[in-house]
Parts: structure tokens; sequence; C-alpha cells
């Protein structure tokens, strides 16, 4: 089943990059493969995924080393401090940053691996107490911060939308999270460095490519339904 879910998401994206007129090379899709086994994960990078997102250290890193070495990885999510020594450096991007201890981590263990860290900045663009990230109205000044440590390259912005049954609901907040990344754009200079929207789910991914994103994160939609039990 994973290679036909992976065509039909492939064929969603292409359908909503010409709604919007773009380019479907602009747009990666990142294979969200937490809980999953590697089995499953190597028929999906079989039928063609090179960049999956995991959620958690643990796994990550446990998986990397299994799978060929030309996947991208991305961490998508919540990341604790002293966990991020692990994954600095192997990592192709973190998804979500969005306290300044966090940076200063990143940045001191990127200095240490003689690398730059592409990070994103997440942001809580629905403000629900539920989710991480920074404020909307604070996105602006903690992306501008972030820029000033050396070792960390701030690519963009991510957010997670409200699980939400109908899709068009979430179109808010991705307009939303461009209008910021617009802002930012134009205080900072466009910069070919910054180029990264990563927003929508298996539930909202077309509407979120319609409303500007570069990168969308699809696991139930590739993978199928997530069993918690045994965690
Ligand atoms: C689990 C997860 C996803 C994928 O969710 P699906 O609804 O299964 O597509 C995307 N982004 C983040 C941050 C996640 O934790």
């Amino acid at each position: 089943m994973i290679r036909e879910n992976l065509e039909a998401v492939e064929k969603n994206i292409q359908e909503a990059c010409q709604r919007a007129g773009r380019d479907r090379k602009d747009v990666t899709l990142i294979a969200v493969s937490k809980t999953k086994p590697l089995s499953d994960l190597m028929k999906a990078y079989e039928a063609g995924a090179r960049a999956f997102g995991e959620n958690k250290v643990q796994e990550l890193v446990e998986k990397m080393p299994q799978m060929p070495d030309d996947v991208h990885w991305h961490m998508i999510g919540h990341l604790q401090k002293n966990k991020v020594k692990y994954i600095v450096g192997k990592v192709d991007l973190i998804h979500s940053v969005d306290n300044t201890g966090l940076l200063e981590e990143i940045n001191k263990r990127a200095e240490k691996a003689g690398v730059k860290q592409d990070i994103l900045i997440e942001v809580n663009i629905a403000d629900e107490d539920t989710k991480y990230g920074v404020r909307a109205d604070e996105a602006e000044e903690f992306y501008v911060n972030a820029m000033s440590f050396p070792y960390v390259n701030v690519r963009g912005l991510m957010c997670i939308a409200p699980n939400a049954e109908n899709p068009e609901l979430n179109r808010q907040y991705f307009v939303k999270l461009k209008k910021i990344y617009v802002d930012i754009m134009n205080r900072i200079g466009h910069n070919s460095r910054v180029d990264v929207m990563s927003m929508g789910m298996t539930g909202d991914y077309q509407v979120a490519i319609e409303e500007g994103a570069t990168m969308v994160r699809v696991g139930t939609g590739i993978f199928g339904a997530r069993n918690y039990n045994s965690e």
C-alpha cells in the first residue's frame, strides 16, 4: 500500500501545484515515518521517497544508520536541549526551534561539530495551548534574533495547524504563516537561503501548497494510521 499511497500523494501535490500556478520542484514531500518500522521506510524509499521526518531523537538516531546514505532527515518534533548533541550535523533540517536556550545549544553543538545547522522557527500559528512554537506576534523578533547565531542557518518557518475535519478551516493559518514569512523577508532583505515554509500534513497539505508551502509533512497519508499502543 505504501507505494500506492505515495503515488496518490504525489498526484495530489502535482494538482495542488497546478491550481496554484507553482512548480512541483518547489515543494518537498517529507515522509513522516514516526512509529513506523524500518521495513515501511524502505518501502517508501524504494518507491522514491528521499526525505524522512521523525519527531523523536531516539527513533531518529536508531533509524538513520540503517537507511541508505542518500536519505535526507528532518527533525520535526519538539526538541529538548539535552538531545541536541545527537542530531546536530546529522539532520538536514530541525523544524521545531522555538526558544533561545535551544538556539544557543544548537549553535554550541554545531560549532563543536564544525557545521552550520539549518533550522526553522516553529510558530504556534493558531495560538493553541497544546502546541509548541513562538507566538505569531513574536515570530519576527525571534527570527531576527536567531539570525545572529553564527553556526545556525535560519531557513524559514514551520507551523502545525489545528486538527481540522475540513482542511479549508486551516487555510487562514497557512495564509497567516505566509504573511509572517513575507514580513520577515521584507525586513531582512530577500535571501535565497531563506526559502522554507514547512506547513501541511495529511489532512491539509493540498491547501497548504495552494498557500505557499515549500515543505509538506505527510505521515498517515503515506504509511497509514499510527499505533501508539506500544509506546
Ligand atoms: C506526525 C506529524 C506529522 C504528520 O502527520 P500526519 O497527519 O500523519 O500526516 C507532520 N508534522 C509533525 C510535526 C508531526 O509530528
